[in-house]
Order: C-alpha cells, then sequence, then structure tokens
C-alpha cells in the first residue's frame, strides 16, 4: 500500500491538511482503514457489519469534490456509525435478534447529512442491544473488547464506536448517548466524545430507546474532529420536531479561536462536590485532579459548587428511560416490526408475548417490565410523575450553578474500564458507571469526554458539562486542553 501508515493514526487537523493538499485520496484512506478495520475486528468485535461498497462510492465522490478545490469539515473522512442509526439499504440490528434481519428503508437524517458532508459510512458498530447498557455485554452479536486490554469492557452502550476509534479503526464516529453511552465509552477507551445539548441534533432515523433522552454525538480521538462531526450533522430538521432551529455555530472555527484567544484564562470551571464523593476511585480521582489543575494553570479559577439532588438522579433516571422504553419498543411484535417466533401459536396475544421473549435479551425485558410498572394506573403518580418533578430539581441545580461557574469539571466515570463479567451480574453496580453522566441527559445539557491520562493501566476521562447550547464552549477547552496535553491523544494497539 502506498499510503502513509502514520496517516491512521493521525489527528483531525493532520488528516484534514492531507486531504486537503492531496497528500491522499479518500480512497485510499477509506480502503486502508477498512482493511485494519476488518483485521483487528475479528478480535474486538467492534464492528456488526460493514458497508464497503457504500463507503468506496462515497470516497469516490469526496474525491471528485476535493478535485474540484472543495475543502474542510469531514469531506473524504471515514466515519463509522453505531448499528442503531438507520443507513438507507444496509442492516439495522440495533444488536437484537428482535432486528437482526431488518434492512433500514431510509437513511436517518444524521446520515444524510454525513452524506452531504461527504463522509464515507465504513460500517455499523457494536453496542449494547437498544443502547441499554455500559459494558457492551448485552450485544446479541457479542460484546466489543477495549483495545487498550482485551480483558476489560470498553463502556457501553456506544462501545463499539469508541473501541473502533481507540483502535484506528476509523478516525470519526457516531454514538448515541441517553444516559452516558457517548461519554462512558469515550472514558473507558480514552477519546473525546460529546453529547449535544438536547435537541441540536435530530433523531430522525434513529432507533428510539427513550425519547425525551436520546441524542447523537460525535467519537474521535480529539476535540476539533469531535467539532468537525458535530457541526456537518447538527441543525434542525423538519422529521424531529424536538430538533432546535437555531443557528448551527462553526464548532471548529469557535474551538481554534478559543485557544487562539486563550479564552481559558479567566475560566470558572466549577467543580460538584457531589463527583468527588464516595464510589470514586482514587487512582481515577487523582488524574481528575491532575487534569482540573492544567486548566488552572493556564489561567482557569477553580471553583466549589453544589448539585444537591445528585444522589436521586440514578433513581430518576431509571424510571424515565424505562417507562418511555416500554412505550417505544411496543412496536416490535413480530407483527408491525421485528422478529416474529416460528412456534406455532393459537392467538395474537400469545405470537406477540413469544416474538418478544425470543427477540428481546434479558436487560431490555427487565427494562420493559420497569417501564410498564412505573407507568401503570396506580403507579403513575408514585413513579412517572414523581421522576418527571426530580428531574426539573435536577435541571434548577444545574442553572444555580452556572450562575458560579462556566463550565463543570469532574469524572466521567467512577472507574476505569472494568473487566467482563465483573458487573454484569449485578444491576445496580452496572448502573452505578454512569453515575456522573445521567443527570446531564435528564436537564438537556451538553456534556463531553476527553482522555486525560492513565490509572490502572488504563484511559481515564474528564467529564466536561456546559449550560444549554454551549457545546462550543466544551469543545473549545477540550481543544485547549489537548493543546496543552497532545500525550494524552494517543490511540490503543499502534
Ligand atoms: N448505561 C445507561 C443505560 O444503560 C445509559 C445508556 C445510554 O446512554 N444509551 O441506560
Amino acid at each position: 500500500m502506498s499510503l502513509n501508515a502514520q496517516l491512521l493514526h493521525a489527528s483531525y487537523k493532520e488528516l484534514r491538511t492531507a486531504l486537503d493538499e492531496k497528500e491522499v485520496s479518500s480512497i485510499e484512506l477509506t480502503q486502508a482503514f477498512l482493511e485494519r478495520s476488518k483485521k483487528l475486528n475479528t478480535d474486538l468485535n467492534a464492528y456488526i457489519s460493514f458497508t464497503d461498497d457504500l463507503a468506496l462510492e462515497q470516497a469516490r465522490e469526496a474525491d471528485k469534490r476535493i478535485a474540484q478545490g472543495e475543502k474542510g469539515g469531514i469531506l473524504g473522512m471515514p466515519i463509522a456509525v453505531k448499528d442503531l442509526i438507520l443507513v438507507k439499504d444496509y442492516k439495522c440490528t440495533a444488536a437484537s435478534k428482535m432486528l437482526e434481519s431488518f434492512t433500514a428503508p431510509y437513511d436517518a437524517s444524521v446520515v444524510t447529512r454525513l452524506k452531504q458532508a461527504g463522509a464515507p459510512i465504513l460500517g455499523k458498530t457494536n453496542l449494547d442491544e437498544f443502547a441499554m447498557g455500559s459494558s457492551n455485554e448485552n450485544s446479541y452479536f457479542g460484546a466489543t473488547k477495549n483495545p487498550w486490554d482485551t480483558a476489560y469492557v470498553p463502556g457501553g452502550s456506544s462501545g463499539g464506536s469508541g473501541a473502533a476509534v481507540a483502535a484506528r479503526m476509523a478516525p470519526l464516529s457516531l454514538g448515541t448517548d441517553t444516559g452516558g453511552s457517548i461519554r462512558q465509552p469515550a472514558a473507558l477507551c480514552g477519546i473525546t466524545g460529546i453529547k449535544p445539548t438536547y435537541g441540536r441534533v435530530s433523531r430522525y432515523g434513529v432507533v428510539a430507546f427513550a425519547s425525551s433522552l436520546d441524542q447523537v454525538g460525535p467519537m474521535c480521538a480529539d476535540a476539533l474532529g469531535s467539532a468537525a462531526v458535530l457541526e456537518s450533522i447538527s441543525g434542525h430538521d423538519v422529521h424531529d420536531a424536538t430538533s432546535v432551529s437555531a443557528k448551527v455555530p462553526s464548532f471548529v472555527a469557535l474551538a481554534e479561536k478559543f485557544v487562539v484567544e486563550n479564552k481559558i484564562k479567566g475560566l470558572r470551571i466549577g467543580l460538584p462536590k457531589e463527583f468527588f464523593s464516595e464510589g470514586l476511585d482514587p487512582a481515577v480521582d487523582k488524574v481528575i485532579k491532575e487534569a482540573v489543575s492544567v486548566f488552572k494553570g493556564a489561567g482557569a479559577t477553580v471553583v466549589d459548587i453544589e448539585l444537591p439532588h445528585t444522589k436521586y438522579s440514578l433513581a430518576t433516571y431509571y424510571i424515565i428511560c424505562s417507562s418511555e422504553c416500554s412505550s417505544n419498543l411496543a412496536r416490535y411484535d413480530g407483527i408491525h416490526y421485528g422478529h416474529r417466533t416460528s412456534k406455532k401459536t393459537t392467538n395474537l396475544e400469545e405470537l406477540y408475548s413469544l416474538s418478544r421473549r425470543e427477540g428481546f435479551g434479558e436487560e431490555v425485558r427487565l427494562r420493559v417490565l420497569l417501564g410498564t410498572f412505573a407507568l401503570s394506573s396506580g403507579y403513575y403518580d408514585a413513579y412517572y410523575r414523581k421522576a418527571s418533578q426530580m428531574r426539573t430539581l435536577l435541571r434548577d441545580d444545574f442553572k444555580k450553578a452556572f450562575e458560579k461557574c462556566d463550565l463543570i469539571a469532574g469524572p466521567t466515570s467512577p472507574t476505569t474500564a472494568f473487566k467482563f463479567g465483573e458487573k454484569s451480574g449485578n444491576p445496580i453496580q452496572m448502573y452505578l458507571s454512569d453515575v456522573y453522566t445521567l443527570s446531564t441527559n435528564l436537564a438537556g445539557l451538553p456534556g463531553l469526554s476527553m482522555n486525560v491520562g492513565y490509572a490502572n493501566k488504563l484511559p481515564v476521562g474528564l467529564q466536561l458539562l456546559g449550560p444549554w447550547w454551549r457545546d462550543d464552549l466544551l469543545l473549545g477547552a477540550a481543544h485547549a486542553y489537548q493543546t496543552l496535553q497532545p500525550e494524552t491523544l494517543k490511540g490503543a494497539m499502534l
């Protein structure tokens, strides 16, 4: 291969320059990433399927556009897409037996935008079934492994997208985040990922888990790459009434400006005491404090803040997400959508219930049951209504906190990656791995995770949370940190 293998490990900026200066073509790059991905996938299981034909056709098209002088953005840059997002004419499984043979009849709006932006789609990445999980162990197709050490989980639910980027099987990927599914795997795999402000990105054509919490977002080694993807997929969509018509800023330009104008200086960073309490691995705590001191050293001020309702976020999240999923997943009954039992049945109800029992995995069934219970008459007020009220209080906590600080920092996850099987028998332990990320989704805020070092020989993620619509601030601060600490950007399996 003529391609300079270093390019597979390049930063967003280096890759952009190589494409713009025609040092490499999109087709060469796409072929090289496909080749590397297929080789590593036997071990890592990061992709459920590849979309070679589409990727190569898109790459040829991108090369034509580049030849005509078009530049920038993600034009010609290959991307991996979580297998929860529809790509027309290709399988979309949601990592479930239920959708094992489902072919997408149309493109999700984010995919339409990726196509317009000229990013070749390499394939569909692995996840926890219907995005429910924190370790990828709930995938019907077997778990993805963490490229830093394959005895460990990559995080979830977007574990395939995280591992693919960490192992440089793709320079960019898309994940979804309902309660932490972009940020937690980004942390455990040592990369950057951002969950945008709710409403920033269209959910049309994304298999729904919990509609009031789900957001699609980018995962990439660095903040600039994430900014470039976010810029391409954001904006109002007529197909999604919750997408907002606010003008999409140029996230890449803003992040670069943030560094040039040294906006770290004077930035007030809030450290919530609830994010540094019991349950946090002291080794993670140490790396996080060091990262905060990098910001301090560059002129930021650190203030102590409180998010007093944080202790209720786990219960609130699981009532709301289970309630919404019990409704969203009602369509998979073997008639309208999804796997149909081959067993002989005598009535419709039996057909529905057998198909659902066979098609859904254990975690999905657990949540559908929980959600149905929480929404049932007699319990609705005690659970769903209470959880909705708590959601307002959690939002208010953040509103108050942002009067004192410009952004909030803390650990993304209480621990580094854990071993396969370590938490899978204990739902509470598993749920606790998202304890710092859940409240962001309940409040609709933007949240970013980036690698800031290593503990227990595994990556540690710093989480940054910003006020509504200030996704640019998170990307700017992350880019500033990464400019100061470029060694935190290296990938696994080099
Ligand atoms: N791990 C959390 C859950 O299991 C969050 C998942 C997500 O963000 N999709 O629900």
